[in-house]
């Protein structure tokens, strides 16, 4: 990296200028191989994101995370307050699936998946180009004055911008509170919904600013990954890289001179068209290596490409290789790192699969009241306890009850004796067990008790009875 020769590069970011202000950009309009896949993968991850919380599997919403009742839905299994370590051990594989992705990988995420760069590349940059035109056009517009051209073009866009934020915004808040409520809301009107009303502003507001001006300042200032690049990588991760080697050669970049034979003067293949810099939606040059500010979005290895063929160059000076590929010809290679991350992975999806097939869809929790001992009942030792039913199921639960099991006594719930428990709820309340004093054979007695929905066993709780200590 010693040819490079402007290291200023270093003590900046692409998008603040000398004096420290926002340096919009305007990248040129990506075409190539890479555009056109992600394009279709963009489609399809469009269309996943904006129809998972309207798809059910059992009448769960296959995908919810409603903060507020604590209750969120993955793949369409419901996670309970109870089964919140589930849902913490379902995060953490993914944050360590994420790692290792970067590992291997890079940011390929960044660049193909991260909803921020499928909306912004993939939906507000194209209706953008659409309007106002490539590159040169928008910079013209965005310098000239406030006319009729201006206020048209800039209007429609900011108008699109905004109904595309709203929906955006429906579709966060249908994941937030559940599709079904959404609908629920909206065909009641939203009068009568004014907190979600301004909670929808407040999210489409957000959703505006950062497609209309934030931009790519959220890879680069605020996304938490990006941030972490500089620990994750190294130099036999594969990225987006230009092939330094080949594009500096002996006498470094040089424009493009038809009359000379290139590879006679020592010249690199790089001929300094800048078009890798001006297509870079971050607004940096990818010849002065790996920065954090690069989404690995591929727009420069799709235009330096274009660069090649049109100059009778051999394609792929820039793109997807580790250094150690560049620098020292090596293979792609398992190191011990990615084996060390692969192990823990494989662990962590091993016990997060157990204990999905261990949870069960209707939990019983039976409890001794606190600070209550035991009653005397005439011959019987009577103790309270106290219930809570959650059924996870879309099935209400019409007849619920509870059976003594191993010992002969009486079971009396407080309220009847057969309970309701609706579909995606909970029920809890007090019963009493009353056991003849003779059947005791010590203070502390192990008391199981069987829950029922009709003839159906649904779970068996195990708790203590307490009973006096002078049995001897
Ligand atoms: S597009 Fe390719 S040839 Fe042009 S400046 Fe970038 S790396 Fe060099
Ligand atoms: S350097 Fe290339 S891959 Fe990285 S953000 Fe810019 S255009 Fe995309």
């Amino acid at each position: 990296m010693s040819k490079l020769p402007d290291q200023a590069f270093r003590d900046t970011i692409g998008t603040i200028d000398g004096e420290g202000k926002r340096k919009f950009i305007f990248p040129k309009k990506p075409s190539g191989k890479f555009y056109e896949y992600r394009k279709w993968v963009s489609y399809f991850l469009l269309i996943v994101l904006i129809a998972n919380p309207f798809i059910k599997i059992d009448g769960n919403q296959f995908m919810m995370f409603n903060i507020l009742e604590r209750r969120f839905n993955i793949f369409g299994f419901p996670f309970w307050p109870q089964d919140f370590y589930i849902f913490v051990l379902f995060m953490i594989v993914g944050v360590v699936f994420v790692i290792l992705f970067t590992v291997i990988f890079g940011r390929i995420f960044c660049g193909w998946i991260c909803p921020q760069t499928i909306f912004l590349e993939m939906v507000f940059r194209r209706i953008e180009y659409w309007i106002e035109g490539d590159r040169g056009s928008q910079i013209r517009l965005s310098k000239q004055e406030w006319n009729a051209e201006k206020i048209r073009k800039k209007g429609i866009k900011w108008t699109i911008f905004l109904l595309i934020s709203f929906g955006i915004a429906n579709v966060f808040l249908a994941y937030l509170i559940g599709s079904d409520t959404l609908i629920e809301m909206i065909e009641e009107g939203p009068a009568n919904h004014m907190s979600t009303l301004i909670a929808l502003s407040i999210f489409t507001g957000i959703f505006y600013f950062i497609f209309v001006w934030f931009r790519e300042q959220v890879c680069i200032i605020a996304c938490p990954y990006g941030r972490l690049q500089g620990v994750l990588l190294d130099n036999k991760s594969i990225n987006v890289a230009y092939d330094f080697v080949r594009g500096e050669k002996e006498a470094g970049r040089a424009k493009f001179n038809k009359q000379e034979d290139r590879s006679a003067t020592g010249k690199g293949d790089c001929i300094d068209c800048k078009q890798c810099v001006n297509v870079c939606p971050t607004g940096i040059d990818i010849r002065n290596g790996t920065q954090l500010e690069c989404v690995n979005c591929t727009a420069c290895i799709d235009e330096c490409d274009l660069i090649m063929e049109s100059v009778g160059l051999p394609k792929g000076l820039i793109r997807y290789a580790s250094e150690d590929e560049i620098e020292k010809k090596a293979a792609f290679k398992f190191t011990p790192r990615m084996k060390g991350y692969t192990a823990i992975l494989v662990i962590l999806v091993g016990v997060l699969i157990g204990l999905l097939f261990l949870r069960t869809d209707v939990e019983a929790t039976i409890l001794r009241l606190p600070g209550q001992l035991f009653q005397h009942k005439g011959d019987n030792i009577s103790n309270v306890f106290t219930y809570k039913i959650i059924n996870k199921t879309n099935n209400d639960f019409k007849e619920i009850h509870f059976k003594l099991i191993g010992i002969k006594g009486t079971l009396k719930v407080v309220g009847g004796q057969m309970l309701e428990v609706p579909k995606q709820g909970m029920k809890s309340g007090t019963l009493f067990v009353e056991i003849p004093q003779y059947l005791l054979e010590s203070d502390k007695t192990k008391l199981r008790i069987e829950v029922y929905n009709g003839d159906e066993k649904i779970e068996t709780s195990t708790t203590t009875f307490l009973s006096p200590r002078s049995f001897d």
